[in-house]
């Protein structure tokens, strides 16, 4: 990763390629950027390949620049469309840093002369205060990230053995949340020893068929989530409660405004009614792992509940992405709202000896054979 200076920064006039950054550039809104080596500007982008392959044709000494400087300068080339970015790079306190740039004949022009007030290129004490904040920053985005997506893994593996269990009334099933990064919890707590429950009812009556049961209801199956001991800040329950509630329901509307409440001792709680259907998808995300090669296409709209797998569940709700279905459809979670259909073509591409399969069977007779 190469980092440009402030300084650089400053002077990149024109040519940026995401036009939000260049806002955030021009109006110094430093602590809302990304880390820098991610602006999208063709003289830093150009520079992002150097320690990886340094030996590129994109990047050679630039001779009249070291002479001057008295060290050694780097030439990145932009060899893309457009004006030409050359930019220069120096390394220093153990990263590489972009200082000066230019189009490609004014940068020779007028890099060898900038190398001769050297001081004012070089990384100041701002530069590398900044370099070390963001790159904190940088990796605590992905160690949440990475906390959210076993939290969402956990929680399918929940829904999956509570609704899988036997039990005349419903099931109960407890699990420790994944631990945080470390970094996130107040100073002397060793971890967030907090636990998810969930609790699948059921109507008490075997004999009564599931439909029978349900009709009132449109084939929904009440479940209560709760989390205890619930001594955690603020921060942490937003991003526990952002990656296990939309595992259940995709649709944020619901469970934000509506569905949570604390109970007598003080546990969080939510309540839902879902479908068969949305059961039946979720137990078989919490069997399938594989991941899809495709790259994400543009979200088709949908009348049916589709099967995706486990990896698609994950990025639907860390990365917010569309996902794609098992009978190939790219579609965004939380715009299906619960009750439709379950799709022929899913369905007909489940494993025979499947859960899901075995599940249908028991909780909706007659209709899924
Ligand atoms: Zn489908």
């Amino acid at each position: 990763m190469t980092w440009p200076t402030f300084r650089l920064l400053a002077s990149l006039k024109h040519g940026w390629t995401d036009k939000r950054h260049e806002a955030l550039v021009a109006s110094s809104a430093w602590s809302e950027m990304p880390p820098f080596s991610q602006l999208g500007h063709p003289a830093i982008q150009v520079c992002q390949g150097f320690s990886d392959n340094p030996a590129s044709d994109k990047y050679e000494e630039h001779k009249g620049s070291t002479r001057t400087a008295g060290y050694k300068v780097v030439e990145a080339r932009d060899t893309s469309k457009g004006p030409g970015w050359r930019t220069a790079m120096i390394n220093m306190h153990g990263t590489t840093w972009a200082v000066f740039a230019d189009t490609h004949d004014k940068f020779h022009a007028s890099a060898p002369n900038a190398f001769k007030r050297k001081q004012y290129l070089e990384p100041s004490e701002d530069d590398i205060t900044i370099h070390e904040i963001k790159l904190k920053e940088d990796e605590t985005n992905a160690a949440i990230k990475n906390w959210q997506r076993e939290m969402v893994r956990t929680m399918l593996d929940l829904f999956r053995e509570a609704y899988l269990s036997e039990g005349a009334e419903g099931s109960e099933i407890t699990k420790l949340i994944p631990e945080p990064p470390k970094d996130l919890l107040p100073a002397g707590v060793d971890g967030l020893n907090a636990n998810i429950t969930l609790t699948v009812m059921r109507d008490s009556d075997e004999d009564c068929s599931f439909d029978e049961a349900h009709k009132e209801q449109d084939d929904a199956i009440e479940l209560g989530i709760s989390f205890e001991p619930w001594k955690v800040d603020e921060i942490l329950k937003d991003l526990i409660l952002s990656a296990v509630l939309p595992v259940i329901d995709p649709d944020e509307e619901r469970w934000t405004k509506d569905a949570g409440y604390y109970s007598k001792n003080g546990d969080l709680c939510f309540s839902y009614f879902i479908s068969v259907a949305r059961a039946s998808q979720l137990i078989y995300s919490a069997e399938s792992d594989e991941e899809t090669e495709e790259a994400p296409k543009e979200p088709q709209a949908t009348q049916s509940a589709h099967y995706v797998t486990r990896t698609e569940i994950v990025a639907s709700v860390v990365e917010k992405r569309a996902i794609r279905s098992v009978c190939g459809f790219w579609f965004v979670s939380s715009r299906v709202p619960d009750g439709f259909p379950i799709c022929e073509e899913c369905l007909d591409a489940l494993p025979e000896a499947s859960a899901v399969h075995r599940f249908l069977r028991q909780r909706t007779p007659g209709s899924a054979g």
